[in-house]
C-alpha cells in the first residue's frame, strides 16, 4: 500500500483529501504544521508528498526544496494562488505537479496515481540500463565496480557488490535468501544460505546511516530482503 504524506494547515481541506486516498487504497498521514511536516517527511519514508504552499512553521517552498535533496518521491505542490504556482515553477524546487485550489478530490487521486507510476517506471528503467546507480546519496558505478556514500567511497568484496547491485538493479523487489544465494552464489560449492544474511550485514555497515533502521536494504520478516527506492 502506497505511503501519503499530506502536510496542509487546512484541517477540513486535508480530512478530504486523506478520505479520498484512502477510499482508493492509499495509506495516508496528515500534518498540519510546517515544521512537524518537513520533520516527518524527511525521517520517515513515503511514497508521495502533497504539499499546501502557506503553512505554519516551514512554509512549503522550503519544505519541496529539502525533500527533493533527500528523498526519491513525487511532490504535489497546493496552492490557491495561480500566482504562487508560477512562482514555484519559477524557482524549479524539483516539485512534480502543481494544483489549485479549490481542485476536485477525484482529480487529486488521479495525479498521486499518475505520478506514483510514472516514478515506478522510471526508477525501474534507471536501476537497469544505467551504469550509474544514483539514489539518497548512495551512488553505485557498476561497470567500474566502486560504490560511494555521500561522496565518500566505500570498498566493497566481489560477492558484497554483485549482492548489492544484484538488488538495486531489481528494486522493491522481494528476495528470500535462498533466491539471493542462487544468484549471486551459484557456480560455487561453499557456503550456505547465512552467507547472505552475513553479507547483508556488511553491506548494510558501508551504506546505511542507521543500520537498525535501514533505508535501502530493507529487511521483509520471515521472506527475505528487499531494496528500496
Ligand atoms: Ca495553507
Amino acid at each position: 500500500m502506497s505511503k501519503v504524506l499530506i502536510i496542509e494547515d487546512e484541517v477540513a481541506i486535508a480530512d478530504l483529501e486523506k478520505d479520498y486516498l484512502e477510499l482508493s487504497g492509499f495509506n495516508v498521514e496528515i500534518e498540519n504544521d510546517g515544521n512537524r511536516g518537513l520533520a516527518r517527511a524527511l525521517n520517515e519514508e513515503f511514497d508521495i508528498y502533497i504539499l499546501d504552499l502557506m503553512l505554519p512553521g516551514t512554509d512549503g517552498f522550503e519544505i519541496c526544496k529539502k525533500i527533493r535533496e533527500n528523498k526519491n518521491a513525487p511532490i504535489l505542490m497546493v496552492s490557491a494562488k495561480k500566482d504562487d504556482i508560477d512562482k514555484i515553477r519559477g524557482l524549479g524546487l524539483g516539485a512534480d505537479d502543481y494544483i489549485t485550489k479549490p481542485f476536485s478530490p477525484s482529480e487529486l487521486v488521479a495525479r498521486v496515481k499518475a505520478h506514483l507510476s510514472r516514478y515506478e517506471r522510471l526508477i525501474n528503467s534507471n536501476m537497469q540500463e544505467n551504469d550509474v546507480i544514483e539514489l539518497r546519496g548512495l551512488k553505485i558505478d557498476k561497470t567500474a565496480r566502486r560504490v560511494w556514500v555521500n561522496e565518500e567511497e566505500k570498498q566493497f568484496t566481489t560477492k558484497e557488490f554483485d549482492l548489492l547491485c544484484f538488488l538495486a538493479q531489481n528494486p522493491n523487489r522481494v528476495f528470500s535468501k535462498e533466491e539471493l544465494f542462487r544468484q549471486i552464489w551459484a557456480l560455487e560449492s561453499v557456503g550456505d544460505i547465512a552467507t547472505v544474511t552475513v553479507h547483508i550485514k556488511k553491506i548494510r555497515e558501508k551504506i546505511e546511516y542507521n543500520t537498525a533502521k535501514p533505508q535501502y536494504i530493507e529487511t521483509i520478516w520471515g521472506v527475505g530482503y528487499r531494496f528500496k527506492v
